[in-house]
This record gives C-alpha cells, sequence and structure tokens, in this order.
C-alpha cells in the first residue's frame, strides 16, 4: 500500500538526514502537499524536493512538529514496527537492570517518537503524548501485552503536552487490574509510587544514578530533600544511613507517601515532612537557625518555554543559594535541574556564584544527567535534559 507523500522544501532534508526525527510545519513543501490534507496521526511517506524518500513519519497537521519519522524506509508504525522497538527498548534495559523496575521506552531516542512507558514489575504506566501515537493506541496496548505481558497498564495522557497536539488529558485503566500504590526496587532500596494520581507516570526514574551517590554521602549526616515528591532522595538517604531527614514539598499526597515509604524501609522515625512552599520554608528554617550536612534540590523545570529563561533561572539562582545558607561547613550539596532549556554551564553557575556571594569554597565532585534508560538521542537536544551536580561547600 501506497502511503500518501509529504514533500520537504528544497534543503530541507537536511536535520532529518542528520539523524532527527522530527519535522517543522515551516520545512514542508505546502503547495505540493499541504498539511491540512491530512488526519491527525496519519502516516506518511516522506520525501525531499524531487521525491526521493527519506522515511515514514506519523503527521499532526496542527501542530508545529508537524510530523516525526518513525522509520528511515517505507516501514509504516504498524503493530510488528511496534513489537520490534519494544524488544529493542527491553534487551537494552534487561541488559542496565537485574530487575523490572525502569522506563522501559523513552520516545524519540527508542524511535518510538511521543511513546513514554515506565514500568514497575507487572505494572505499566504509559503516555501518549502525541497525536500519531493516539491514533495508534490499540496496536500500542496490543504490542505491550504481547512483549511484556502485564498485569495492568495505566494510561497517563494526563501531560501538557497532549494539549499542544491537540488531544484531550485522561487518565485510563486500559487493560487488567491496576493498583492504586506499586512498589519498586531502586537502587537496592524498595518503594511506593502512585499509579494513577501521582506526578507524571508516578515516579521519577531519571535520578537513579545521582541518588545512588547518597550511598557514600548520607550516612550520619543530617539530609534536607526540597522538592521530594514521594520521598525518593529522602528514604533513600534515610535507608543508607542518615541520621536525620527532611522532605520539603507542595503536595500533601506526596509527602503522605514519602511517610509510607519512610515506614517501609523502617526509618519512619528519622523522617520528616514539611508541606508547602519550598522558598518559603527554607527562608523559615534559615530563621529558626537550623543546618544541614546534606541538601538535595531537584525543583520541578522552572524553565518550561525558552520565553520563561530569565525568571527561571532566577529561580535557581534564588533556591540554591538559599539551601546553600542551610548547609554546614563542608557540607554537600547536590543541585539539579530537569529544564531543557537550562544549559548545564548555567547550573554549574548558579553554584559558583551562591558560593561568591555567601563567600564560600564550591568543589564539584560529581557530574550527572538521567540515568540510561532514558538515553539520549545524540541529534535531538530536547532528549537530554537532566542536569546534577553534587558540590562540597566550605567555609574557604
Ligand atoms: N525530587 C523528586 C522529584 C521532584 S518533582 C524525586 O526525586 O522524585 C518536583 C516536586 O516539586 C513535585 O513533587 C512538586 O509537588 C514540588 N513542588 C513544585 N513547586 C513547589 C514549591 N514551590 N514548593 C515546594 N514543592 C514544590
Amino acid at each position: 500500500m501506497q502511503l500518501p507523500s509529504l514533500r520537504l522544501k528544497r534543503h530541507e532534508e537536511r536535520r532529518l538526514l542528520g539523524g532527527h526525527l522530527w519535522i517543522y510545519s515551516n520545512e514542508v513543501d505546502s503547495r505540493e502537499t499541504p498539511l491540512q490534507q491530512y488526519q491527525a496521526g496519519e502516516q506518511v511517506r516522506v520525501e525531499t524536493h524531487n521525491g526521493k524518500l527519506l522515511g515514514t513519519a506519523y503527521v499532526n497537521p496542527h501542530s508545529l512538529i508537524c510530523a516525526r519519522l518513525v522509520s528511515r524506509d517505507d516501514r509504516i508504525l504498524d503493530r510488528a514496527l511496534l513489537v520490534h522497538r519494544l524488544l529493542q527498548a527491553l534487551k537494552l534495559r534487561t541488559q542496565l537492570f537485574d530487575e523490572p523496575f525502569y522506563r522501559l521506552v523513552y520516545g524519540e531516542s527508542d524511535l518510538l517518537p511521543g511513546l513514554v512507558v515506565d514500568r514497575f514489575g507487572p505494572h505499566l504506566s504509559v503516555q501518549l503524548n502525541s497525536a500519531g501515537m493516539e491514533a495508534m493506541r490499540g496496536q500500542v496496548l496490543d504490542a505491550l501485552k504481547q512483549v511484556i505481558a502485564p498485569e495492568s497498564i495505566v494510561l497517563r495522557n494526563d501531560s501538557s503536552i497532549r494539549t499542544l497536539e491537540g488531544l484531550l488529558r485522561e487518565v485510563e485503566v486500559a487493560w487488567g487490574e491496576a493498583p492504586k500504590v506499586v512498589e519498586l526496587l531502586e537502587n537496592g532500596v524498595p518503594l511506593l509510587a502512585p499509579l494513577h494520581d501521582g506526578q507524571k507516570t508516578g515516579w521519577y526514574y531519571d535520578q537513579r544514578p545521582n541518588r545512588a551517590w547518597l550511598r557514600r554521602f548520607a550516612p550520619g549526616k543530617r539530609v534536607l530533600d526540597v522538592f521530594s515528591y514521594v520521598g525518593a532522595f529522602a528514604v533513600q538517604a534515610a535507608a543508607f544511613g542518615a541520621r536525620e531527614v527532611v522532605a520539603i514539598d507542595a503536595s500533601r499526597p506526596a509527602l503522605e507517601m514519602a511517610e509510607k515509604n519512610a515506614e517501609l524501609n523502617g526509618v519512619g522515625d528519622r523522617f520528616n515532612g514539611i508541606e508547602g512552599d519550598a522558598f518559603a520554608i527554607l527562608r523559615g528554617l534559615k530563621a529558626e537557625g537550623e543546618s544541614f550536612d546534606l541538601i538535595v534540590v531537584d525543583p520541578p523545570a522552572f524553565i518550561k518555554r525558552k520565553k520563561d529563561h530569565k525568571e527561571g533561572l532566577q529561580a535557581y539562582h534564588r533556591i540554591n543559594e538559599l539551601a546553600m545558607q542551610l548547609l554546614q561547613p563542608d557540607g554537600i550539596l547536590l543541585a539539579a535541574s530537569c529544564s531543557m532549556h537550562l544549559a548545564r554551564e548555567e547550573l554549574l553557575d548558579v553554584l559558583r556564584s551562591a558560593g561568591r556571594r555567601q563567600d564560600r569554597h564550591v568543589q564539584i565532585l560529581m557530574e550527572g544527567m538521567q540515568g540510561p534508560d532514558h538515553p539520549v538521542h545524540p541529534a535531538i537536544p530536547e532528549t537530554r535534559y537532566l542536569k546534577a551536580f553534587l558540590a562540597r561547600v566550605s567555609d574557604g
């Protein structure tokens, strides 16, 4: 079956040939192949201006990224190709991890644009983040059942990206009996995550290698976890032997689950949650003369869009400086950013300038990124978003 063609303007094939998977609407020859003629999610044969095949893509005529490649030949994304891609994704994860707790599919990096799947043993949390993947919903579910044989699949289709794609935001159990809470194992520590009403897919697997740093630095320490969510950093710190951990988050349900996570690990007596705005709480802790040996600052993306850059960067400066003020001499600061629009050098500069303003000496000990179950696509900078620095802060 011949697919309809999508023709690019002259020279606009360069990014695709360089490895990228996306086509922007201004790159399409809209006289030859007007975008309005396609259904959202429809698959097309992508061609250069003179008809040479570049690959197969699915289209969303309503989105700025109007098409994303699913293959570099004439293979369409069907159940067979989905199964192949899922098996490839699974092969990588089983090579990386001993236990079935990981991001199984990371969109473009696994050549499945717009699809995210997090695995909690037999339970899957899935995001269909594009019209193309939405159109494949039934086949995605079938392919997942074939490859993983899961007990349940929850569709966490409530991300704001769906709005940009013209899709509804909803959460739905698509298969089996999905428990409210799932158990996972990370860095050897058992933890609980909310499957239906947590943030994103329910768990941030991306920080796993950076949380492992705590094994060396947390024992015996008083630890503060700022923006803790369900306590992934805080509870691992306690499980690794921290003397006391304090977790701050604006979400009460997140802190309640953090408390349960602490109890699950038998460290409930060393755990304290504080609910509220992190900026205000850090100021309050400082006013009360509190201090900590190790502080984790892992905020939500303060820079969601390019135009938020200035304001967002200031927020990174403010929160890290507040944290540094609460740090004991020779304390450890783990500063992270999941904003794709914040450069690594900018986060480094946040630490440099906080140190200067307080006349403290900062040493960067480790630098991290998202874990390998979130592989980077070398042609797509958006796939490399997480930055983390571990710094020692002394009095100089
Ligand atoms: N560190 C967590 C992930 C953090 S996600 C982990 O490792 O899993 C960001 C968290 O910040 C969310 O839980 C959100 O509820 C919280 N948050 C957002 N704005 C906040 C604010 N102003 N003060 C406190 N918490 C906030």
